[in-house]
Formats: structure tokens, C-alpha cells, sequence
């Protein structure tokens, strides 16, 4: 591609110019923006980011079209997020490839609840089957979006591998490494975890 001007925000869509196709470059910075408010993240004190690597980031096409009111986006998001595994810290790196396809409406066509009158064909617009964006009726801004795709990408509780032993609650040692000399936790708070299947 030629280099010509740069572009105001790459995120942002005008809807005079549809259709339109975009391919947005997401960085590392956006990633850890993106992932940093995590519950997780925060437990493990990752607090700015750092965990972000150079390799996160990833790509965003999208075809945009509008239909009356509604611009419609649908495409692909793909990249990589590295994030803490919530049992040793360790960083887990989660490929992420997702199909696209939202709705933007005018924020004055936000169904803030369905009313009775709209339920007949409300059924087929069934909160699954529909992602709805607001936009404000003259732009369309990607952002939310794609930072929405890097956050759902996260497990709640990541694993670097699925029988990762984690860090001993009593010396700190990551028993991946080397088991430690501690004897097992008598905690009933830890022998309650004991018995847990934590989703991966
Ligand atoms: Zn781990
Ligand atoms: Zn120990």
C-alpha cells in the first residue's frame, strides 16, 4: 500500500464511506490495554501491562455495509494475547481466531428492552444471535469491539498447561520447577481447591 497521509484513527468508520473494508493492525499496547482490567490481572498485580508481549497483537478485517440506520460488520479477528497462568504466573500464551458479525445501531435504536409490541419478531433477535453496538449515526467506531474480542479471548482462569502444579502456598516455589520441601497445606480453604476442576 502506498503511504499517503496517515489516517485520523483507524478504527473509526465514516458512514458516508460505505462499504467499506478494513484491515486494522492491533498492537501489543492495545492488547495490554485491553486485558489489563482483568480481575485476574489484577489479583497477580500486573497492574501495567507488562505482561503484554512483543508478539501480542494481532489483525482485524472486517467488511462494513450499512442497511438503512444500520451499518452491519462482519469479518475475522486474529492474534495472539499473552496473559498469567492463575496458578504459577507463568505466561500463557492464547491464539485468538474469531469470526465477526455485529450490528451497529443509531444509540437512539438501542433495544434497551424489548417491548411487547416488537416480541413476535423479537424471538429471531434473540440476545445470542445478535451483537449490537451503539454508534453515533455518523461514525462507526471499531474499538469497543475489538478490545471485546482480545478480553473474551482470556479464560477466567488461564493455565500455561492443563496439569501446571502452581507456586506452593507456603514457600512461593513454583513446584513446576522443583517440588519443595513444605509439607501438604492444612488450610480447608486449600483442601476445598484441592477438589476443584477449574475450567480451561
Ligand atoms: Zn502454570
Ligand atoms: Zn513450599
Amino acid at each position: 500500500m502506498p503511504s499517503e497521509t496517515k489516517p485520523a484513527n483507524p478504527f473509526r468508520v465514516l458512514v458516508r464511506d460505505l462499504p467499506a473494508s478494513r484491515r486494522i493492525a492491533v498492537t501489543p499496547a492495545f492488547v495490554a490495554e485491553a486485558v489489563k482490567g482483568l480481575p485476574l490481572r489484577d489479583a497477580l498485580g500486573g497492574d501495567d501491562g507488562e505482561a503484554a508481549t512483543l508478539e501480542d497483537g494481532g489483525t482485524a478485517e472486517l467488511e462494513l455495509y450499512g442497511d438503512g440506520e444500520n451499518v452491519h460488520a462482519s469479518g475475522r479477528v486474529t492474534g495472539k494475547v499473552t496473559v498469567a497462568c492463575s496458578r504459577c504466573v507463568g505466561p500463557v500464551a492464547l491464539e485468538l481466531d474469531e469470526p465477526l458479525h455485529v450490528t451497529f445501531l443509531p444509540a437512539h435504536a438501542m433495544p434497551s428492552e424489548l417491548d411487547e409490541d416488537s416480541a413476535g419478531e423479537g424471538v429471531e433477535l434473540a440476545e445470542n444471535d445478535l451483537d449490537v453496538y451503539p454508534y453515533d449515526g455518523e461514525t462507526v467506531d471499531l474499538e469497543p469491539l475489538i478490545r471485546e474480542q482480545y478480553v473474551l479471548a482470556v479464560p477466567f482462569a488461564p493455565l500455561c498447561r492443563e496439569d501446571c502444579l502452581g507456586l506452593c502456598p507456603q514457600c512461593g516455589a513454583d513446584k513446576n520447577h522443583a517440588p519443595c520441601a513444605c509439607e501438604k497445606p492444612v488450610d480447608p480453604r486449600f483442601a476445598a481447591l484441592e477438589g476443584l476442576k477449574l475450567p480451561s
